[in-house]
Protein backbone atom coordinates (compact mmCIF):
# COMPACT_ATOMS: atom_id res chain seq x y z
CA UNK A 1 0.00 0.00 0.00
CA UNK A 2 1.23 3.73 -0.66
CA UNK A 3 0.95 5.97 1.84
CA UNK A 4 1.56 9.76 0.43
CA UNK A 5 3.59 11.79 3.05
CA UNK A 6 0.81 14.23 3.11
CA UNK A 7 -1.74 10.57 4.30
CA UNK A 8 1.22 9.44 6.85
CA UNK A 9 0.37 9.87 10.41
CA UNK A 10 4.18 9.23 10.97
CA UNK A 11 5.15 12.43 8.96
CA UNK A 12 2.69 14.94 11.66
CA UNK A 13 4.27 13.09 14.68
CA UNK A 14 7.88 13.78 13.30
CA UNK A 15 6.90 17.57 12.32
CA UNK A 16 5.96 18.05 16.13
CA UNK A 17 9.23 16.15 17.12
CA UNK A 18 11.48 18.27 15.75
CA UNK A 19 9.52 21.71 16.69
CA UNK A 20 9.91 20.90 19.69
CA UNK A 21 13.79 19.49 19.64
CA UNK A 22 16.69 21.92 20.39
CA UNK A 23 19.33 19.63 19.87
CA UNK A 24 18.78 17.59 16.74
CA UNK A 25 21.08 15.44 15.52
CA UNK A 26 21.16 14.03 11.51
CA UNK A 27 22.72 10.38 11.04
CA UNK A 28 22.48 9.53 7.22
CA UNK A 29 23.29 6.27 4.79
CA UNK A 30 23.11 5.17 1.56
CA UNK A 31 19.76 5.47 1.40
CA UNK A 32 19.43 9.79 1.21
CA UNK A 33 21.53 9.31 -1.62
CA UNK A 34 19.83 6.15 -3.71
CA UNK A 35 17.20 8.76 -4.26
CA UNK A 36 19.84 10.85 -5.89
CA UNK A 37 20.79 7.89 -8.52
CA UNK A 38 23.67 7.12 -6.52
CA UNK A 39 24.06 3.45 -6.56
CA UNK A 40 24.60 1.78 -2.97
CA UNK A 41 27.77 -0.04 -3.49
CA UNK A 42 27.20 -2.39 -0.82
CA UNK A 43 24.19 -3.82 -1.56
CA UNK A 44 23.48 -7.07 -3.34
CA UNK A 45 24.36 -6.60 -7.14
CA UNK A 46 26.38 -3.77 -5.86
CA UNK A 47 29.83 -3.06 -7.42
CA UNK A 48 31.33 -4.09 -4.48
CA UNK A 49 29.91 -7.66 -4.34
CA UNK A 50 30.78 -8.25 -8.10
CA UNK A 51 34.93 -7.58 -7.52
CA UNK A 52 37.02 -9.03 -4.35
CA UNK A 53 37.70 -6.08 -2.76
CA UNK A 54 40.90 -3.99 -2.46
CA UNK A 55 41.53 -3.38 1.15
CA UNK A 56 44.04 -0.66 2.79
CA UNK A 57 46.84 -3.25 3.01
CA UNK A 58 46.83 -4.15 -0.61
CA UNK A 59 46.80 -0.93 -2.02
CA UNK A 60 49.31 0.30 -0.20
CA UNK A 61 51.28 -3.06 -1.04
CA UNK A 62 51.34 -2.98 -4.77
CA UNK A 63 51.22 -0.83 -7.57
CA UNK A 64 49.34 -3.04 -9.18
CA UNK A 65 46.56 -2.68 -6.97
CA UNK A 66 46.66 1.03 -6.94
CA UNK A 67 46.05 1.07 -10.62
CA UNK A 68 42.32 -1.47 -10.11
CA UNK A 69 41.49 0.42 -7.71
CA UNK A 70 41.66 3.98 -9.50
CA UNK A 71 40.27 2.31 -12.54
CA UNK A 72 37.38 0.99 -10.46
CA UNK A 73 36.89 4.36 -8.85
CA UNK A 74 36.88 6.04 -12.54
CA UNK A 75 34.49 3.43 -13.86
CA UNK A 76 31.75 4.44 -10.89
CA UNK A 77 32.96 8.00 -10.61
CA UNK A 78 30.66 9.19 -12.91
CA UNK A 79 27.22 8.24 -10.89
CA UNK A 80 28.70 10.75 -8.22
CA UNK A 81 30.62 13.27 -9.83
CA UNK A 82 27.31 14.20 -11.77
CA UNK A 83 24.89 13.24 -8.92
CA UNK A 84 22.70 16.63 -7.05
CA UNK A 85 21.24 16.72 -3.61
CA UNK A 86 17.58 15.68 -3.40
CA UNK A 87 14.55 16.85 -1.47
CA UNK A 88 16.08 14.64 1.19
CA UNK A 89 19.31 16.71 1.80
CA UNK A 90 17.64 20.11 1.29
CA UNK A 91 15.65 19.18 3.90
CA UNK A 92 18.12 18.49 6.07
CA UNK A 93 20.09 21.65 5.19
CA UNK A 94 17.26 23.67 5.56
CA UNK A 95 17.20 21.62 9.61
CA UNK A 96 20.39 22.41 10.18
CA UNK A 97 20.26 26.73 8.91
CA UNK A 98 16.86 26.97 11.25
CA UNK A 99 19.00 25.55 14.16
CA UNK A 100 17.14 22.45 14.64
CA UNK A 101 20.03 20.36 13.63
CA UNK A 102 23.44 20.39 15.08
CA UNK A 103 25.04 18.22 13.24
CA UNK A 104 24.83 15.72 10.32
CA UNK A 105 27.02 12.54 10.80
CA UNK A 106 27.15 10.17 7.65
CA UNK A 107 28.49 6.95 6.29
CA UNK A 108 27.81 8.57 2.82
CA UNK A 109 31.49 9.59 1.11
CA UNK A 110 29.33 11.77 -1.79
CA UNK A 111 29.89 14.95 -0.39
CA UNK A 112 25.74 15.69 -0.83
CA UNK A 113 25.34 17.19 2.18
CA UNK A 114 27.33 19.80 1.99
CA UNK A 115 26.32 20.55 -1.80
CA UNK A 116 22.70 20.81 -0.25
CA UNK A 117 24.04 23.76 1.54
CA UNK A 118 25.40 22.08 5.02
CA UNK A 119 28.42 23.68 6.19
CA UNK A 120 31.31 21.62 5.68
CA UNK A 121 32.06 22.31 9.79
CA UNK A 122 28.28 20.86 10.21
CA UNK A 123 28.85 17.22 8.79
CA UNK A 124 30.98 14.53 9.98
CA UNK A 125 32.08 12.48 7.32
CA UNK A 126 32.57 9.03 9.06
CA UNK A 127 33.76 6.93 5.63
CA UNK A 128 35.59 10.07 4.29
CA UNK A 129 35.21 11.36 1.04
CA UNK A 130 35.06 10.45 -2.66
CA UNK A 131 34.58 13.67 -4.65
CA UNK A 132 38.45 14.62 -3.68
CA UNK A 133 41.73 12.77 -2.96
CA UNK A 134 44.55 13.14 -0.89
CA UNK A 135 48.42 12.36 0.27
CA UNK A 136 48.12 9.46 2.37
CA UNK A 137 50.91 10.86 4.41
CA UNK A 138 51.09 14.96 4.28
CA UNK A 139 47.33 15.17 3.89
CA UNK A 140 47.43 17.63 1.04
CA UNK A 141 44.58 17.57 -0.69
CA UNK A 142 43.90 16.73 -4.89
CA UNK A 143 41.07 17.62 -7.29
CA UNK A 144 39.87 13.96 -9.01
CA UNK A 145 39.64 15.70 -12.49
CA UNK A 146 43.29 16.26 -13.05
CA UNK A 147 43.93 12.84 -11.67
CA UNK A 148 41.61 11.44 -14.08
CA UNK A 149 42.93 13.31 -17.52
CA UNK A 150 46.39 11.21 -16.52
CA UNK A 151 44.87 8.11 -15.26
CA UNK A 152 43.03 7.34 -18.32
CA UNK A 153 46.09 7.96 -20.49
CA UNK A 154 48.65 5.65 -19.35
CA UNK A 155 47.55 4.76 -15.78
CA UNK A 156 49.78 6.59 -14.53
CA UNK A 157 49.68 7.17 -10.70
CA UNK A 158 49.21 9.82 -8.53
CA UNK A 159 51.80 11.14 -6.57
CA UNK A 160 51.28 13.76 -4.24
CA UNK A 161 53.80 16.69 -5.60
CA UNK A 162 54.58 17.86 -1.88
CA UNK A 163 56.45 14.86 -0.34
CA UNK A 164 56.05 11.89 -2.85
CA UNK A 165 53.90 10.27 -0.94
CA UNK A 166 50.79 7.94 -2.52
CA UNK A 167 47.40 9.63 -3.27
CA UNK A 168 44.40 8.03 -2.43
CA UNK A 169 40.42 9.05 -2.53
CA UNK A 170 39.89 10.59 0.88
CA UNK A 171 37.93 7.98 1.63
CA UNK A 172 37.99 5.01 4.75
CA UNK A 173 38.62 2.12 2.60
CA UNK A 174 38.05 -1.60 4.25
CA UNK A 175 41.30 -2.41 6.51
CA UNK A 176 41.98 1.42 7.23
CA UNK A 177 40.79 2.61 10.77
CA UNK A 178 38.19 4.56 11.58
CA UNK A 179 38.44 8.32 11.67
CA UNK A 180 39.48 9.12 15.69
CA UNK A 181 38.41 12.85 15.36
CA UNK A 182 34.68 12.32 13.54
CA UNK A 183 34.29 9.26 15.33
CA UNK A 184 34.78 11.27 18.87
CA UNK A 185 32.71 13.67 17.43
CA UNK A 186 30.31 11.57 16.40
CA UNK A 187 29.67 10.31 19.72
CA UNK A 188 29.70 13.02 21.50
CA UNK A 189 27.24 14.53 19.60
CA UNK A 190 24.65 11.66 19.96
CA UNK A 191 24.80 12.17 23.65
CA UNK A 192 24.21 15.41 23.73
CA UNK A 193 21.36 15.55 21.34
CA UNK A 194 17.81 15.73 22.64
CA UNK A 195 16.47 13.92 19.03
CA UNK A 196 18.36 11.42 17.01
CA UNK A 197 17.34 10.83 13.33
CA UNK A 198 18.84 7.84 11.30
CA UNK A 199 17.82 7.92 7.68
CA UNK A 200 18.56 5.98 5.05
CA UNK A 201 20.50 3.28 7.16
CA UNK A 202 19.89 0.04 7.31
CA UNK A 203 21.66 0.61 11.09
CA UNK A 204 23.63 -2.91 10.70
CA UNK A 205 27.35 -1.78 10.04
CA UNK A 206 29.25 -0.76 12.71
CA UNK A 207 30.04 2.11 13.84
CA UNK A 208 26.22 2.64 12.99
CA UNK A 209 24.95 0.38 14.94
CA UNK A 210 26.16 1.99 18.21
CA UNK A 211 25.10 5.65 17.74
CA UNK A 212 21.02 4.87 18.49
CA UNK A 213 22.10 2.84 20.96
CA UNK A 214 23.91 5.38 22.91
CA UNK A 215 21.56 8.21 22.24
CA UNK A 216 18.77 6.28 23.70
CA UNK A 217 20.59 5.81 26.47
CA UNK A 218 21.18 9.38 27.67
CA UNK A 219 17.49 9.94 27.03
CA UNK A 220 16.96 10.96 23.09
CA UNK A 221 14.28 10.89 20.92
CA UNK A 222 15.26 7.94 18.75
CA UNK A 223 13.34 7.96 15.00
CA UNK A 224 14.15 5.75 12.00
CA UNK A 225 13.49 6.66 8.26
CA UNK A 226 14.18 3.95 5.86
CA UNK A 227 12.52 2.22 2.89
CA UNK A 228 12.65 -0.88 4.77
CA UNK A 229 12.40 -2.01 8.80
CA UNK A 230 15.76 -2.32 10.22
CA UNK A 231 16.86 -3.81 13.34
CA UNK A 232 17.17 -1.14 15.03
CA UNK A 233 13.08 -0.69 14.90
CA UNK A 234 12.13 -1.82 18.17
CA UNK A 235 14.32 0.59 20.11
CA UNK A 236 12.88 3.72 17.76
CA UNK A 237 10.13 6.18 19.56
CA UNK A 238 9.22 6.73 15.89
CA UNK A 239 10.08 4.58 12.85
CA UNK A 240 8.40 5.49 9.83
CA UNK A 241 9.19 3.57 6.06
CA UNK A 242 8.90 5.15 3.24
CA UNK A 243 10.69 7.34 0.36
CA UNK A 244 13.07 9.55 1.94
CA UNK A 245 13.06 12.74 0.33
CA UNK A 246 9.22 13.26 0.21
CA UNK A 247 9.34 12.13 3.50
CA UNK A 248 11.51 14.94 5.10
CA UNK A 249 10.15 17.47 2.57
CA UNK A 250 6.72 16.65 4.30
CA UNK A 251 7.77 16.98 7.59
CA UNK A 252 10.01 19.66 7.77
CA UNK A 253 8.52 22.01 4.59
CA UNK A 254 5.08 21.05 4.57
CA UNK A 255 2.10 22.76 6.47
CA UNK A 256 -1.00 21.63 8.52
ZN1 LIG B 1 52.15 14.47 0.56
Amino acid sequence: MHVSPKNNPGVEILREMLAASHRAVVFTGAGISTESGIPDFRSPGGIWSKYRLIDFQEFMASEQARREYWRRKFATHEAVAGAEPNQGHIAVAELVSRGTVSAVITQNIDGLHQASGVPADRVIELHGNTTYAHCLNCGQEYDLDPIREVFLEDETLPVCVSCGGVVKTATVSFGQSMPEAEMRLAKEKSVACDLFLAIGSSLVVYPAVGFPALTKENGAALVIINREPTNLDDLADLVINAEIGPTLDAAVNGSN
